[in-house]
Protein backbone atom coordinates (compact mmCIF):
# COMPACT_ATOMS: atom_id res chain seq x y z
CA UNK A 1 0.00 0.00 0.00
CA UNK A 2 0.93 3.48 -0.55
CA UNK A 3 -0.46 7.08 0.01
CA UNK A 4 0.01 9.68 -2.34
CA UNK A 5 -0.90 13.32 -2.79
CA UNK A 6 -2.59 15.27 -5.75
CA UNK A 7 -1.28 19.04 -5.54
CA UNK A 8 -2.95 21.96 -7.75
CA UNK A 9 -0.70 24.90 -8.06
CA UNK A 10 -1.95 27.94 -8.13
CA UNK A 11 -0.68 31.49 -9.22
CA UNK A 12 -2.78 34.19 -7.14
CA UNK A 13 -2.70 37.96 -8.11
CA UNK A 14 -3.89 40.16 -5.35
CA UNK A 15 -4.04 42.75 -7.54
CA UNK A 16 -5.46 42.30 -11.59
CA UNK A 17 -2.79 44.71 -12.45
CA UNK A 18 -0.10 42.60 -11.38
CA UNK A 19 -0.83 39.88 -14.15
CA UNK A 20 0.46 40.19 -17.62
CA UNK A 21 -1.79 42.68 -20.05
CA UNK A 22 -2.50 39.98 -22.32
CA UNK A 23 -4.35 38.29 -19.28
CA UNK A 24 -6.07 41.63 -17.68
CA UNK A 25 -7.38 42.18 -21.41
CA UNK A 26 -9.12 38.38 -21.79
CA UNK A 27 -10.78 38.94 -18.26
CA UNK A 28 -11.89 42.56 -18.96
CA UNK A 29 -13.50 40.77 -21.84
CA UNK A 30 -14.93 38.07 -20.17
CA UNK A 31 -16.39 40.47 -18.01
CA UNK A 32 -18.00 41.90 -20.52
CA UNK A 33 -19.44 38.80 -21.86
CA UNK A 34 -21.47 39.13 -18.07
CA UNK A 35 -24.44 41.41 -20.62
CA UNK A 36 -24.74 38.56 -22.60
CA UNK A 37 -25.54 35.92 -19.52
CA UNK A 38 -29.38 34.70 -19.90
CA UNK A 39 -29.67 34.22 -15.84
CA UNK A 40 -33.67 34.75 -15.31
CA UNK A 41 -33.72 32.28 -12.92
CA UNK A 42 -30.15 32.17 -10.91
CA UNK A 43 -29.78 35.77 -11.21
CA UNK A 44 -25.74 34.42 -11.36
CA UNK A 45 -23.89 35.53 -14.27
CA UNK A 46 -21.22 33.76 -15.66
CA UNK A 47 -18.96 34.93 -18.18
CA UNK A 48 -15.88 33.64 -20.00
CA UNK A 49 -13.25 34.56 -22.70
CA UNK A 50 -11.08 32.14 -24.30
CA UNK A 51 -7.57 33.02 -26.21
CA UNK A 52 -7.12 31.09 -29.05
CA UNK A 53 -3.58 30.52 -30.12
CA UNK A 54 -3.92 32.55 -33.33
CA UNK A 55 -5.11 35.33 -31.48
CA UNK A 56 -8.41 35.40 -31.53
CA UNK A 57 -10.66 35.84 -28.45
CA UNK A 58 -14.10 33.85 -28.05
CA UNK A 59 -16.70 34.37 -25.55
CA UNK A 60 -19.50 32.51 -23.74
CA UNK A 61 -22.57 33.77 -21.32
CA UNK A 62 -24.25 31.02 -19.15
CA UNK A 63 -27.81 30.28 -20.98
CA UNK A 64 -30.28 29.21 -18.64
CA UNK A 65 -33.69 27.48 -19.78
CA UNK A 66 -36.79 26.58 -17.22
CA UNK A 67 -35.67 23.01 -18.12
CA UNK A 68 -33.17 23.41 -15.44
CA UNK A 69 -30.69 20.37 -16.48
CA UNK A 70 -30.69 21.98 -19.64
CA UNK A 71 -28.61 25.26 -18.71
CA UNK A 72 -25.03 25.88 -20.54
CA UNK A 73 -22.40 27.29 -18.51
CA UNK A 74 -20.80 29.86 -19.77
CA UNK A 75 -17.07 27.82 -20.41
CA UNK A 76 -18.63 25.37 -22.50
CA UNK A 77 -20.34 27.86 -24.65
CA UNK A 78 -16.85 28.65 -25.40
CA UNK A 79 -15.58 25.59 -26.07
CA UNK A 80 -18.17 24.97 -28.17
CA UNK A 81 -18.14 28.29 -29.90
CA UNK A 82 -14.13 28.03 -30.40
CA UNK A 83 -14.51 24.26 -31.79
CA UNK A 84 -17.30 25.56 -34.51
CA UNK A 85 -16.15 28.88 -35.56
CA UNK A 86 -11.76 27.99 -34.93
CA UNK A 87 -11.92 24.12 -35.52
CA UNK A 88 -8.40 23.00 -35.27
CA UNK A 89 -6.75 26.49 -33.49
CA UNK A 90 -5.87 25.40 -29.57
CA UNK A 91 -7.49 27.58 -27.12
CA UNK A 92 -4.46 28.99 -24.93
CA UNK A 93 -6.42 30.68 -21.92
CA UNK A 94 -9.87 31.11 -20.42
CA UNK A 95 -11.06 34.13 -18.11
CA UNK A 96 -13.95 33.01 -16.27
CA UNK A 97 -15.68 35.64 -14.15
CA UNK A 98 -19.31 36.25 -12.41
CA UNK A 99 -21.47 38.16 -11.27
CA UNK A 100 -24.40 37.99 -8.05
CA UNK A 101 -26.46 41.35 -8.29
CA UNK A 102 -28.08 39.92 -4.86
CA UNK A 103 -24.39 38.94 -2.99
CA UNK A 104 -20.93 40.51 -4.08
CA UNK A 105 -19.04 37.36 -5.06
CA UNK A 106 -15.03 38.54 -4.16
CA UNK A 107 -13.55 35.32 -4.45
CA UNK A 108 -12.82 33.38 -7.75
CA UNK A 109 -15.07 31.04 -9.00
CA UNK A 110 -14.41 28.11 -10.18
CA UNK A 111 -15.87 26.05 -13.19
CA UNK A 112 -18.21 23.36 -12.14
CA UNK A 113 -17.58 19.39 -12.24
CA UNK A 114 -19.08 19.07 -16.08
CA UNK A 115 -16.95 21.77 -17.20
CA UNK A 116 -13.92 20.60 -15.90
CA UNK A 117 -14.76 17.43 -17.25
CA UNK A 118 -15.47 19.47 -20.56
CA UNK A 119 -12.16 21.65 -20.65
CA UNK A 120 -10.46 18.48 -20.10
CA UNK A 121 -11.75 16.89 -22.87
CA UNK A 122 -10.46 20.17 -25.13
CA UNK A 123 -7.36 19.93 -24.13
CA UNK A 124 -6.66 15.90 -24.57
CA UNK A 125 -8.62 16.82 -28.22
CA UNK A 126 -5.22 19.15 -28.87
CA UNK A 127 -3.09 17.85 -26.84
CA UNK A 128 -2.65 21.40 -24.95
CA UNK A 129 -3.63 22.37 -21.84
CA UNK A 130 -5.45 25.69 -21.04
CA UNK A 131 -4.60 28.32 -18.71
CA UNK A 132 -7.59 28.79 -16.41
CA UNK A 133 -7.79 32.68 -14.68
CA UNK A 134 -10.72 33.12 -12.12
CA UNK A 135 -11.75 35.89 -10.99
CA UNK A 136 -14.90 37.26 -8.55
CA UNK A 137 -16.89 40.10 -9.53
CA UNK A 138 -13.33 41.86 -8.04
CA UNK A 139 -10.47 40.80 -5.30
CA UNK A 140 -7.71 37.74 -6.67
CA UNK A 141 -7.05 36.33 -9.75
CA UNK A 142 -6.31 32.64 -9.85
CA UNK A 143 -4.06 31.21 -12.26
CA UNK A 144 -4.62 27.56 -12.59
CA UNK A 145 -2.07 26.07 -15.09
CA UNK A 146 -4.63 23.25 -16.81
CA UNK A 147 -8.52 21.99 -16.55
CA UNK A 148 -6.88 19.10 -15.69
CA UNK A 149 -5.15 20.08 -12.58
CA UNK A 150 -8.59 20.91 -11.14
CA UNK A 151 -10.09 17.21 -12.04
CA UNK A 152 -7.64 14.89 -10.83
CA UNK A 153 -8.25 11.22 -11.64
CA UNK A 154 -9.89 12.43 -14.67
CA UNK A 155 -12.20 10.22 -17.19
CA UNK A 156 -10.93 10.48 -20.74
CA UNK A 157 -11.31 8.81 -23.89
CA UNK A 158 -8.31 6.26 -23.08
CA UNK A 159 -11.00 4.02 -20.91
CA UNK A 160 -13.15 4.02 -24.29
ZN1 LIG B 1 -20.11 24.68 -15.66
Amino acid sequence: MKKITLETPLIIYEEQHEMPEEYQHLMSIARKALEDAYAPYSHFYVGAAALLQDGSIITGANQENAAYPMCLCAERVALGTASMQYPNIPIKVMAITVKNPEKEVIQPAAPCGSCRQAICEMENRQQQSIILLLQGEQGPVYEISSGASILPLSFNGEYL
